[in-house]
């Protein structure tokens, strides 16, 4: 059993050792963990992570069939207007600055990349409404790059399991990704959320069914923190 004091002993080494070990332990508790959204292709995937936002992954799912028979590539998007696609997406939440981002992308997209995506995920990100944690599960998904990108639950459990203090996403997410090999990062970012939503719930966490509790310095936390 991992404690606090021994994580704050701990080299990377071991912690890297022990990181790859909580990875393993997801792996085989949920090989079916993957992303809920659904998509075709690699612009209706970019188009459900934008609006996935403060937005459950329910709910984009049952708002992007009808969005993508009627958008079926960017140039639709384009020709289309922000009141227009604000009307189609008003179940997501913030679909008002959504709809106006969505439809500039596409715009630029249309205009600027030839109707692709760009495949860098610096490139992403210059897209309205593409921010840092978009473009990596972009990539990872679309293009196999590899990225361990940071949301709400990557954030909040890496921090209990002792793999950072950092709060900044982008931090967090260098500091992860520099201890595991890069083939891992896109399992990692899948399986920590998944145990977020199942076991490591941010108000209500299930450490007695956790299945990497003893590498847990955290465990028996009762709140959110
Ligand atoms: S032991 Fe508890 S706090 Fe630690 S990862 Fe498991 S559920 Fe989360």
């Amino acid at each position: 059993m991992i404690n606090a004091s021994a994580v704050a002993r701990e080299s990377k080494a071991d912690r890297a050792r022990r990181f790859a070990e909580i990875v393993r332990r997801l792996e085989k508790e949920m090989p079916e963990a993957k992303i809920a959204l659904n998509y075709e292709d690699e612009l209706q995937l970019l188009v459900s992570v934008m609006l996935s936002a403060q937005s459950t992954d329910a709910v984009v799912n049952q708002v992007t069939p009808a969005l993508f028979a009627r958008y079926p590539t960017a140039a639709h998007y384009a020709r289309s207007t922000p009141e227009i696609l604000g009307e189609q997406i008003k179940r997501v939440g913030l679909w008002r600055a959504k709809a106006k981002n969505l439809h500039e992308t596409m715009t630029r997209i249309a205009r600027d990349h030839g109707g692709h995506l760009p495949r860098k995920r610096e490139e992403l990100c210059e897209l309205p409404g593409v921010g840092w944690k978009t473009a990596g599960v972009v990539v990872n998904h679309a293009f196999g790059t590899p990225a361990l990108p940071v949301d709400t639950h990557v954030g909040r459990v890496s921090r209990r399991l002792g793999l950072t203090r950092e709060e900044d996403p982008r931090k967090v997410e260098q500091e992860l990704s520099a201890l595991l090999p890069d083939r891992l990062w896109g399992r990692a970012h899948q399986l920590l959320i998944w145990h977020g939503r199942r076991t490591c719930e941010s108000r209500r966490p299930h450490c007695s069914r956790c299945v990497v509790r003893d590498l847990c310095p955290r465990r028996g936390v009762k709140e959110s923190d």
